[in-house]
């Protein structure tokens, strides 16, 4: 029980790969705070999981592009269990579509969530872990965001950008000894991932060397490390969960 007595919030954890982080997080020993935008019926499969393995949960809906929201997703926590040590930034939406077609509406969206939310999750955890010179993130990019992609330069902007964010505040909150790390999935069989067309999963299957798309416990695992004491001496890196992707 590596993460006994730790308290974590994992956001956009309802479903997919934040539902395996979470899982991951409350298997070794940590207090989950299960956070989701719309899907309380997904959220609250995520929480009666952990309950059912033993584990302790609470449940909060916030989206993570607005701050009010963010404020009380922190305060919820605090009141809570009283301290926060852990923030995985994982919600996160795609509105994939070429430049020419792109709306601006889908720009917006897309980074709102992904980048937006990231910045306000942080900055909302910051002070806390600061105070108490102790805590982990870990930031859900992908390998879109290191590779680019036709079709997705909103998605990849917002995950490139995150990169960037995570390299520059792991610089800022080392000398506290708060950790911040990117984990970049590639492809992962998600609810995101699940309507691709025929033809372009088995373009992608070609492009993975360790021929299988990725499962959500996949970067679950990764996630756990990097939290963990085990990875005490490592900030300020993305770590790509790809089947080995060249990217
Ligand atoms: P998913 O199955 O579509 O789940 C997305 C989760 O994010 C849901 O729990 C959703 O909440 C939550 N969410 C969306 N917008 C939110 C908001 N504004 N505020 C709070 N929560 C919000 O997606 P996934 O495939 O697990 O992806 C998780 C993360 O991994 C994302 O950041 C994604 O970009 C990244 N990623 C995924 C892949 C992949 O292949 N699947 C690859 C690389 C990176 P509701 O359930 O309430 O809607």
């Amino acid at each position: 029980m590596m993460l006994n007595e730790s308290v974590a919030i994992v956001t956009g954890s309802g479903r997919g790969i934040g539902r395996a982080i979470a899982l991951e997080l409350a298997a070794a020993g940590a207090k989950v705070v299960v956070n989701y935008a719309g899907r309380s019926d997904k959220a609250e499969e995520t929480v009666k999981l952990i309950r059912e393995a033993g584990g302790e949960s609470l449940i909060s809906q916030a989206d993570v592009s607005q701050a009010e929201d963010v404020d009380r997703l922190i305060q919820t926590t605090l009141e809570r269990f009283g301290k926060i040590d852990i923030l995985v930034n994982n919600a996160g939406i795609t509105r994939d579509s070429l430049l020419l077609r792109m709306k601006e509406a889908d720009w917006d969206a897309v980074l709102a969530t992904n980048l937006k939310g990231v910045f306000l999750c942080t900055k909302a955890v910051s002070k806390s872990m600061l105070k108490q010179r102790s805590g982990v993130i870990v930031n859900i990019s992908s390998v879109v965001g290191l590779s680019g992609n036709a079709g997705q330069a909103n998605y990849a902007a917002a995950k490139a950008g995150v990169v960037g964010f995570s390299k520059s505040i792991a610089k800022e909150f080392a000398p506290r000894g708060v950790r911040v790390n990117v984990v970049a999935p590639g492809y992962i069989i998600t609810d995101m991932t699940e309507t691709l067309p025929e033809g372009v999963q088995s373009e992608i299957l070609r492009a993975i060397p360790l021929g299988r798309l990725g499962r959500p416990e996949d970067v679950a695992k990764m996630v756990r490390f990097l939290v963990s004491p085990e990875a005490s001496y490592i900030t300020g890196q993305t770590f790509c969960v790809d089947g080995g992707m060249d990217i």
